[in-house]
C-alpha cells in the first residue's frame, strides 16, 4: 500500500476522554475515529489490525474443527423470552420494535439464535458433536462505554457453540477450545494468562477467562511468576479450596455495633442498594467471610457494597436463586457481633467506603455499613505486601498481583439453554437428550486494542509481528529524487513478492514526521531509503521493538527481511 493513496489521518490531537494508551494511540494514529459513544468506525489501518486478529482466531477455530457461520445481528425477542433472557438480562440488551410491534434486540450473544439451529438441524447422535462459531459484531448497551475498543457498545466477537450428546464429550469439547485458545494468544504473540473463573467444582474448572496482563485491565489477578498459576482475585476468593483470597485481605474488621445500618432481607432488598456507574463486581471470602465489592466507573473510587451482582451485566448469567446459592457458599458471614469481616480495598477507599456488607443469609445484610464505626479494623496492611507474601498453590513461588484485560471467556454451559429451549437429539438407545452446550467468547476487537496495552512506548505503538496491520513499512525520505525512488519502488515490489505486507511511506514530507507516523503506528520492521543510501547506496534497517539499527545493501535486506 502506498502512503500517499491511504486513508491514514494521524494526529497530534488525543481526544479528552481516551483514558488510557490503546484509545490514544488508535485514535492518534488513525485507526479508529467515534461515531458516538461506544461506537466506532474503522478506518483502513485499523480494519487491517482487526483482520490479522480474526484470521489467527478463524484458523485455530477451523484446526480444532469448528465450523463458521453466521447469524443475524438483529434477533426476535420470542427466542428471549424462550429462554427467558428476555426478563433477565438487563439494560445491557438494547431491545426495540418493528413496524409490525414485534419485540426484538440486538445480539449481545447467541445462545439462543444457535439453541434454535440446533434444535431445528441436529437430530440424532450421529451427528454430535458439533461446534459452530462466528465473527461478527456485538451490541451490549453498556453502562459506561469507555476506553475505546476495550469496551464499546458496539464490537466484534468470536462467539463458538459446541452441541456434545454426553458429558465426556462435552468436556473435551471444552478442553479442545481451551487449547485452541492457548494457541490463539500464544500466536498473537501476547501475555495472557488463562484463569479459572469459577468456584472450582467438584471435577474441576469448566470456565476460563484469557487474560492480557496489562495495567489498564479491570481484572485484577493473582499471578505467579515461576509457573503458570493464574487466579482471578474475585472468581478465586470464592472457592473455598483456593488459597489466594485470605491473602489479599487488607483489613480485618471486627463488628462492634450496628447503629446506622439497615438489615434487609430479601435478595430485592439488597440488590437495590443504590449503586450506579459500577464496572466490575468483586467477590471475596476470607475467613468464613463473603464480600463483594463494587468498582465504580472512575476506577479511583471503589465502594464495597453487595449491589448489582446482576445489574451491571457482569455476571450476567447468575439469576438470583445463584446468587444466593453462592451467597450460601459454607464460607460464613458478616453478622453476629464478634465475627471478622475482611475487605478488600486500600485505605483512600475505606476512608470512602459506603458499603453494604453481608453474605450467606437472609438477616444477615447490612446497607449503611461504616467499617470505622461498625467494624473495628484489626489488621492493616498493603494488599501487594501481603499477596506477595502468598505462595503459590502449585509451586510454592512467590505471587503477585497484576491487572488483566479480559479477552476471551470459554463456558461450559450444561443443559441450561438446551432443556429450556426443548433442544433435543435422540441417543443411541433411541431416547430424546438435550444437548450438553459449551460457549467460547473472544473479544477480537477488545485484542487489538489489549495488544497495544501492552505493547506501546512513549513514541507509539509497537505492535507484536503477527497482529501489525503491515509487518515493513519504507520510508523513502528522497520522494523527489529518482534515484531514491527507485530504490523505494524496487524494494516495495521485491518485498510484496516475497510475501511482506509493505506500507510504502512515498509521501512529499519532511523525514521527521515520517519517522514519527511510522513509530506511532508501530510496524516492526522499518526501512529507510535516506543519507546512506545516497553515500553507500544502503538501506537503514531499524526494528520497532527493540530499536536496533543495521544497514544493509539491497540485496541483503531483501533476503533478511523476507
Ligand atoms: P467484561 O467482563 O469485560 O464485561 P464479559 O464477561 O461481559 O466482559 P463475555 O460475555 O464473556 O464478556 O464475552 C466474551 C468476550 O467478549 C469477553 O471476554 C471480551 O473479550 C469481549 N467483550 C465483552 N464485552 C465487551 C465490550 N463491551 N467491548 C469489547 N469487547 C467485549
Ligand atoms: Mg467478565
Ligand atoms: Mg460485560
Ligand atoms: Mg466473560
Amino acid at each position: 500500500m502506498r502512503y500517499s493513496q491511504m486513508l491514514l489521518p494521524t494526529t497530534r490531537e488525543t481526544p479528552a476522554e481516551a483514558e488510557v494508551i490503546s484509545h490514544q494511540l488508535l485514535v492518534r494514529g488513525g485507526f479508529i475515529r467515534k461515531l458516538t459513544s461506544g461506537m466506532y468506525t474503522y478506518l483502513p489501518l485499523g480494519v487491517l489490525a482487526l483482520q490479522r486478529v480474526a484470521n489467527i482466531v478463524r484458523e485455530e477455530m477451523n484446526r480444532a474443527g469448528a465450523q463458521e457461520i453466521l447469524m443475524p445481528m438483529v434477533q426476535p425477542g420470542d427466542l428471549w423470552m424462550e429462554s427467558g433472557r428476555w426478563k433477565k438480562y438487563g439494560p445491557e440488551l438494547l431491545r426495540f420494535r418493528d413496524r409490525h410491534d414485534r419485540d426484538y434486540c440486538l445480539g449481545p450473544t447467541h445462545e439462543e439464535v444457535v439453541t434454535d439451529i440446533a434444535r431445528r438441524e441436529l437430530h440424532s447422535y450421529r451427528q454430535l458433536p458439533v461446534n459452530l462459531y462466528q465473527i461478527q459484531t456485538k451490541f451490549r448497551d453498556e453502562i459506561r462505554p469507555r476506553f475505546g475498543l476495550m469496551r464499546g457498545r458496539e464490537f466484534m466477537m468470536k462467539d463458538a457453540y459446541s452441541f456434545d450428546s454426553d458429558d465426556s464429550g462435552a468436556n473435551l469439547s471444552y478442553e479442545t477450545m481451551r487449547q485452541a485458545y492457548v494457541r490463539i494468544f500464544q500466536r498473537c504473540g501476547l501475555e495472557f494468562r488463562a484463569v479459572e473463573a469459577d468456584s472450582g467444582t467438584i471435577g474441576g474448572s469448566f470456565s476460563h477467562e484469557f487474560m492480557v496482563l496489562a495495567e489498564a485491565g479491570e481484572d485484577t489477578l493473582v499471578i505467579c511468576d515461576a509457573c503458570l498459576y493464574a487466579a482471578n482475585v474475585e472468581k478465586a476468593a470464592i472457592a473455598p479450596r483456593q488459597p489466594v483470597a485470605q491473602s489479599v485481605a487488607l483489613m480485618e474488621m471486627t463488628r462492634v455495633a450496628t447503629p446506622g445500618m439497615k438489615q434487609v432481607d430479601t435478595v430485592a432488598d439488597f440488590l437495590s442498594v443504590n449503586a450506579t456507574d459500577i464496572i466490575k463486581t468483586m467477590i471475596y471470602q476470607a475467613d468464613g467471610v463473603l464480600v463483594a465489592a463494587l468498582v465504580r466507573g472512575d476506577r479511583k473510587v471503589q465502594t464495597v457494597k453487595l449491589k448489582n451482582l446482576l445489574g451491571a451485566g457482569e455476571i450476567e448469567s447468575l439469576t438470583d436463586e445463584q446468587v444466593w446459592q453462592q451467597a450460601r457458599l459454607p464460607l460464613g458471614y458478616v453478622g453476629p457481633v464478634g465475627l471478622p469481616l475482611k475487605i478488600i480495598a486500600d485505605q483512600e477507599v475505606m476512608a470512602m467506603i459506603n458499603a453494604v456488607a453481608g453474605a450467606n443469609e437472609k438477616g444477615y445484610h447490612y446497607t449503611g455499613v461504616n467499617p470505622g464505626r461498625d467494624f473495628q479494623p484489626a489488621v492493616v496492611g498493603d494488599l501487594r505486601q501481603v499477596a506477595a507474601d502468598d505462595s503459590c498453590p502449585l509451586c510454592a513461588g512467590r505471587l503477585r498481583l497484576t491487572e488483566g484485560i479480559e479477552v476471551g471467556h470459554i463456558f461450559k454451559l450444561g443443559t441450561s439453554y438446551s432443556e429450556v429451549m426443548k433442544a433435543s437429539f435422540q441417543d443411541s438407545d433411541g431416547l430424546d437428550k438435550p444437548f450438553i452446550m459449551g460457549c467460547y467468547g473472544i473479544g477480537v476487537s477488545r485484542v487489538v486494542a489489549a495488544a497495544i496495552e501492552q505493547n506501546h512506548d512513549d513514541r507509539g505503538i509497537v505492535f507484536p509481528v503477527p497482529l501489525a496491520p503491515f509487518q515493513v513499512i519504507i520510508l523513502n525520505l528522497g520522494p523527489k529524487e529518482d534515484d531514491y525512488c527507485q530504490a523505494a519502488e524496487r524494494l516495495y515490489t521485491e518485498l510484496r513478492d516475497g510475501g511482506l505486507d509493505v506500507l510504502y511511506d512515498d509521501r512529499d514530507e519532511r523525514p521527521g514526521s515520517k519517522f514519527n507516523d511510522a513509530d506511532l503506528i508501530g510496524i516492526p520492521f522499518r526501512l529507510t531509503v535516506g543519507k546512506t543510501f545516497a553515500k553507500e547506496g544502503k538501506v537503514e534497517l531499524k526494528i520497532r521493538k527493540t530499536g536496533e539499527t543495521r544497514i544493509l545493501t539491497m540485496e541483503a535486506m531483501v533476503s533478511e527481511v523476507t
